[in-house]
């Protein structure tokens, strides 16, 4: 029998999001992530989070953040730090994985940028986007879809083996993947799959799978509006419906209840 939401939200609770956007995730005025770094902080303290991380998308993406604003960035964390004491906030980035040197649009000269890197799929150039994007919404032939199930995975396994990638952001949304190859590398090279709250990917048939390795889960957000920071509950449900042990997923804390006399 499967917990209820609430129930869910008694038993466990989400330390720490590694995974959100802000006005930096941007294509000229145009607003991908909806918050400030400050607003992303507010709503994490809000909701109870001992750490938030920003994690705009890669430079390669529509919305790609700008290297340049990268000072900027830290200046912003710097003061939401000393708004907020008590709370941690990490710089990242959502590096999208494509066709370059090490398999993704942040080249290795940049990771010292940040204090982490995730990586995802993303409808972006240099990575088949339109026939994933295709593929993805219509009537995909049998042999069309094998194809791009080979190279997406061959993508996403070089650019695991070629950096020290954190979380891999939503494995499977936005293209096919062979997910045993995915979660092998996954497993040799020690990087978190991410059980997405925004994403249909990876579903409860994806996490069986996933759960079969030697891997370990966190379970992120994808905020794009600071009232979606923290989100975890219906990620947690699915997690326990695909048999995942709770102390699998590194994020997740049991809450313990206070004995009774
Ligand atoms: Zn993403
Ligand atoms: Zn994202």
């Amino acid at each position: 029998m499967l917990m209820t939401l609430e129930e869910i939200k008694e038993k466990y609770r989400l330390k720490s999001d590694w995974h959100t956007h802000t006005i930096y995730s941007r294509v000229g005025p145009y607003l991908h992530g909806k918050g400030r770094i400050i607003d992303n902080a507010k709503a994490a303290v809000r909701k109870g989070l001992e750490l938030v991380a920003i994690t705009d998308h890669g430079p390669t993406d529509f919305y790609g953040l700008s290297m340049k604003n990268i000072p900027k960035m830290r200046e912003d964390i710097a003061k939401a730090l000393k708004a907020l004491p008590g709370l941690r906030i990490k710089l990242g980035v959502e590096a999208d994985i494509v066709d370059t040197p090490n398999g993704l649009d942040v080249p290795p000269g940049d990771f010292n940028k940040f204090d982490f890197v995730n990586a995802g799929y993303h409808y972006v150039p240099n990575c088949h986007m339109i026939a994933n994007w295709l593929s993805f919404r219509m009537p995909c032939p049998a042999f069309i879809c094998e194809k791009l199930r080979k190279q997406n995975t061959e993508r996403i396994v070089r650019a695991l083996k070629s950096n020290d990638i954190y979380i891999l952001t939503h494995p499977g949304d936005k293209a096919y993947i062979d997910e045993h190859a995915v979660a092998k590398a996954c497993e040799e090279t020690g990087t978190l799959v991410e059980i997405n709250a925004r994403h249909c990917h990876p579903d409860r048939d994806d996490l069986r799978i996933y759960e079969q390795y030697d891997v370990k889960f966190a379970i992120s957000s994808d905020a794009h509006r600071p009232k979606h920071v923290g989100r975890y509950a219906e990620s947690m449900l699915l997690a326990l419906d695909a048999g995942i042990d709770p102390a699998r997923i590194v994020n997740i804390e049991e809450i313990q209840k206070p004995q009774e006399e």
